[in-house]
C-alpha cells in the first residue's frame, strides 16, 4: 500500500496520541435537583451529559429533522469563541441553556435559542500549562449535576460552578502540579459524585481517576491504574489491594517508577452504568511508550490500555479487560465507552462496546467483563486476531520493533481516537470516525529520560521528509479518514464513506435516520444512517474535530457543533497544501429554515518574512535538528503548519534576533502557551533555529 521509504519518513511525523442551581428561577423540570441524567432517556429534548445520556450512545430520539427535510437545515445562530486553539468540546443543553467549553478550559453558558451569552467563566489557566499537554490546550466538555457545572482545567483543577450564575462553588487541585499532568477530558457525574481523570503519559506520569463529592468538593476516593513506588508504601487509595494482587506482578524492574510513573492515564472516557451501578474507565498508554524501556520488555503491565470496572461509591475494583497487554505502541483504551443492550445468538446481553486506537472492535459483557467478541474494524497489522479462549491479541512477528523498525498501519494517532462515535439502537449500527495514520515504530536507541519532555522510547524524529513533491503528495495520500458504519453483532462493516484525510469529527445518530459528522475539510454533513448517502452539507470555514449534539426547544429541533481545528494531529503533522486562514473557534447551531449566516472570513495570512539567510549549510542542518526536537510538536514538522498555532515563517519576531530571543528563550509569550526554552537551549541554538526558519520563510516566499 505504501512504499517503505515513505513510511520510513513517517516515523517522525506522527507524534499524536496523541482539553442552574436554581431550577426554580428558570423554566424546567424540578427533578433536575436530583439525579438529572436518568430523565435524558425519556426526555430527549436535552443533552445532559457528555455522551447524551449515561449510556453515551450519542443517539437522540428526536426526529423532527429527518431524511425528508434535511435539505432545509440551515444556520440558526453562531457564537464566537476568543481563541484559535482546538475546539474539542461536546456542549451540554440543560433547560434551554447551552454549556460549552473552549480551549484553555473556559466555560460559556448560552441561550440555546439565540446563542446569546448568559455568563462565561475563565479559570485563568497559566499559559505554561500548555507545554504539559501532548495535544493542544483543548477541553472536551463540562458535566452537569444537580444545579452545578463541573469543569476540569488544563492545569489539573476540578471546578464546580453554579449553573445559573457561573460563580465558583468550589475548586480543588486534583494533581501534583509540579508534574506534567493535564486535564482535557470532560468530568462525569452520578450518584452525588463527580469523576475526573487526567493525561500526561507522553511525558511520564502515573494515571488515576478521582471521585469528588458534588456538594462539598471533598475527595471521595481515588483509583490508581498502575502500581506506585513500593518504597513509598501504599497510597491509601481504593486501588491499593488490587494493584498489589493483580497489577504489581505484571511489571518488571523500576524504570517505570523512575521515568515518571508508568502512564495508564484516564484522559477521556469515564462512564457510569445506572443499570448495573458500575463505573467504567478506559486507561491510556504506557510511559514510556516502549515497553523495552519501561518494564524490561516483559509483562502485561496492568492496568495499561484496559477497561476497568469500579464501584462508583468507593472506587473498589470489580473487573478489568486489558485490550493491549504489554502496551508499547501508544494504543490507549481511553476511547469512548458506549453501553448497549443487544441480542447476540438469541441472548439479550448488557454490553459495553469499544473501538480503541488498536483497531479492534470489542463487545464485552459489562456484568462480568467477559469478552463476547472482538474483530478488526481497521486493517491493524500489529496483531492477527484476538484469541477467543484467552481474550488476548495474537501479535504479529516483529510488531514490538525490538530488532528492526515495524511498519504499522496504526500509529499513536489510533485507528480511532477521542473523536466520539455514536450507536443507533434503531439501525443497530455504530458510526465510527476512523483514520489512517500509519507509523513506523523504531526503538530510540539514544533514549534517555528527560523530566518534563516527551519520553516515549520511540524514535519520533528519525528521518527527513522527502523534498520531491510527488513523494510528499504520496505521504499526504497515505493518510485518510472514514466514516464507518459497523455492525456490532456480526462484527462487520455495513457501509463506509471515505473522507480522504484524517482527524475528522465525531458522530451523532438520530431517530430521523441521520448521522451527523463534521470534517477536517471544513464541512458539516448529514448522512443517511442506513446506507451512508450524503444528504446535506454546510461550509463551516474551519475544520470540525468534535461531535455534534441535538436538542429541542419549543418543538424545534436543533443540531449544534463546535468548530475549530486543533488537537495533536493538526499541531504536528505537516500540511502540504496551502490552506486559507480561518476565523476563531465557534459554536454553530442549526435548525430547519434557520436564517443566520456566517460572516465572510476576513483573516488574511501574513506574507512570509524576507530577510537574507545567515547560516551556512551545516549550521542550518543543526537549526533544523533543533527545531524538529523542540518546536515541531506544536509548530508542525518542517513548519508546515495547519494554522492552529502561528506560522513562524510569517512571524514578525523572526526578523529581529532580540525579539526572537525574548520569545523563544525568555518566554515573552508564555501567557499564550509559548514557554521559554532558556533551560533547554543555549543562545546560539536559539539563533540557529531562527536561521533555519528564515531559510524556510525564503523558500515559502519564492513559492508564492
Ligand atoms: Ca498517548
Amino acid at each position: 500500500m505504501y512504499q517503505w521509504k515513505w513510511l520510513q519518513k513517517l516515523t517522525f511525523l506522527l507524534i499524536i496520541t496523541g482539553c442552574h442551581s436554581d431550577t426554580s428561577e428558570l423554566t424546567g423540570p424540578k427533578h433536575f435537583a436530583n439525579d438529572t441524567i436518568r430523565i435524558a432517556e425519556a426526555d430527549p429534548q436535552f443533552w445532559l451529559t457528555h455522551g447524551g445520556n449515561y449510556e453515551e450512545q450519542r443517539f437522540s430520539a428526536l426526529n423532527k429533522i429527518n431524511k425528508e427535510n434535511i435539505t432545509e437545515l440551515s444556520l440558526a445562530w453562531y457564537f464566537d469563541f476568543d481563541t484559535h486553539r482546538g475546539q474539542e468540546s461536546t456542549p451540554l443543553m440543560v433547560d434551554g441553556i447551552i454549556y460549552v467549553t473552549s480551549a484553555w478550559s473556559k466555560v460559556f453558558a448560552l441561550s440555546a435559542e439565540t446563542g446569546e451569552e448568559i455568563w462565561k467563566f475563565d479559570p485563568q489557566v497559566p499559559g505554561k500549562a500548555a507545554a504539559n499537554a501532548c495535544c493542544d490546550a483543548v477541553n472536551r466538555g463540562a458535566a452537569y449535576y444537580a444545579g452545578k457545572i463541573f469543569i476540569g482545567t488544563l492545569d489539573g483543577r476540578l471546578i464546580a460552578l453554579d449553573a445559573h450564575s457561573g460563580k465558583v462553588v468550589w475548586s480543588v487541585i486534583t494533581v501534583d502540579q509540579s508534574k506534567p499532568y493535564t486535564i482535557t477530558g470532560a468530568p462525569r457525574a452520578a450518584k452525588g459524585k463527580v469523576f475526573i481523570g487526567n493525561g500526561g503519559a507522553e511525558f511520564g506520569v502515573r494515571g488515576y481517576v478521582s471521585a469528588y463529592d458534588t456538594e462539598s468538593g471533598n475527595l471521595a476516593w481515588r483509583f490508581y491504574t498502575v502500581p506506585g513506588d513500593p518504597n513509598n508504601g501504599p497510597d491509601g487509595a481504593a486501588s491499593d489491594e488490587v494493584l498489589e494482587e493483580k497489577a504489581r506482578p505484571t511489571w518488571h524492574g523500576r524504570a517505570f517508577l523512575d521515568y515518571g510513573g508508568g502512564g495508564g492515564t484516564v484522559w477521556d472516557t469515564i462512564v457510569y452504568d445506572p443499570e448495573l451501578d458500575q463505573l467504567y474507565i478506559g486507561t491510556g498508554n504506557g510511559s514510556p511508550w516502549n515497553r523495552q524501556f519501561r518494564s524490561e520488555d516483559k509483562g502485561d503491565n496492568l492496568f495499561l490500555s484496559s477497561i476497568v470496572a469500579l464501584n462508583p461509591d468507593n472506587g473498589a475494583y470489580l473487573w478489568h479487560y486489558q485490550e493491549t497487554p504489554g502496551e508499547t505502541w501508544d494504543y490507549t483504551a481511553t476511547q469512548q465507552i458506549t453501553l448497549a443492550t443487544i441480542t447476540i445468538d438469541g441472548l439479550v446481553r448488557k454490553t459495553l462496546i469499544h473501538a480503541p486506537k488498536n483497531g479492534f472492535f470489542y463487545v464485552i459483557d459489562r456484568q462480568s467483563g467477559e469478552l463476547i467478541s472482538a474483530e478488526k474494524f481497521f486493517p491493524a497489522n500489529w496483531a492477527s486476531h484476538i484469541d477467543k479462549e484467552t481474550g488476548r491479541p495474537v501479535e504479529t512477528e516483529g510488531a514490538r520493533f525490538r530488532k528492526a523498525p515495524f511498519i504499522s498501519t496504526i500509529g499513536g494517532g489510533g485507528a480511532h481516537s477521542w473523536q466520539p462515535m455514536s450507536y443507533s439502537p434503531i439501525t443497530g449500527l455504530v458510526y465510527i470516525p476512523t483514520q489512517q495514520l500509519p507509523f513506523v515504530y523504531e526503538k530510540d536507541r539514544r533514549f534517555k529520560y528527560r523530566p518534563g519532555e516527551w519520553n516515549t522510547g520511540v524514535n519520533l524524529f528519525g528521518g527527513l521528509l522527502p523534498q520531491d513533491p510527488a513523494e510528499r503528495a504520496a505521504i499526504a495520500e497515505g493518510m485518510g479518514g472514514d466514516l464507518l458504519a459497523w455492525d456490532p453483532i456480526n462484527q462487520e462493516p455495513r457501509w463506509r464513506v471515505s473522507h480522504g484525510q484524517p482527524w475528522n469529527g465525531g458522530t451523532l445518530a438520530t431517530a430521523g435516520g441521520l448521522v451527523f459528522q463534521g470534517l477536517a475539510n471544513r464541512t458539516f454533513r448529514a448522512y443517511d444512517a442506513y446506507n451512508g448517502d450524503l444528504l446535506w452539507q454546510y461550509a463551516t470555514q474551519d475544520a470540525i474535530i468534535t461531535a455534534p449534539i441535538t436538542f429541542s426547544l419549543d418543538e424545534e429541533q436543533y443540531i449544534a457543533v463546535t468548530v475549530g481545528n486543533g488537537g495533536g494531529v493538526p499541531l504536528t503533522l505537516p500540511t502540504f497544501s496551502n490552506i486559507p486562514a480561518t476565523p476563531n473557534g465557534r459554536l454553530l447551531a442549526f435548525k430547519l429554515n434557520g436564517t443566520a449566516s456566517l460572516p465572510k472570513v476576513t483573516a488574511q495570512k501574513k506574507p512570509p518574512i524576507r530577510i537574507a539567510n545567515f547560516l551556512n549549510n551545516e549550521q542550518r542542518a543543526e537549526g533544523f535538528r533543533l527545531y524538529t526536537e523542540n518546536c515541531s510538536r506544536c509548530h508542525a514538522v518542517e513548519i508546515l503548519t495547519s494554522g492552529v498555532l502561528p506560522d513562524l515563517r510569517r512571524s514578525d519576531f523572526l526578523s529581529d534576533p532580540q525579539l526572537w530571543y525574548s520569545v523563544v528563550s525568555e518566554g515573552a509569550l508564555e501567557d499564550k502557551g509559548m514557554i521559554g526554552f532558556r533551560d533547554k537551549l543555549a543562545a546560539e541554538q536559539v539563533e540557529m533555529i531562527r536561521g533555519y526558519v528564515v531559510h524556510e520563510a525564503n523558500i515559502l516566499a519564492e513559492q508564492r
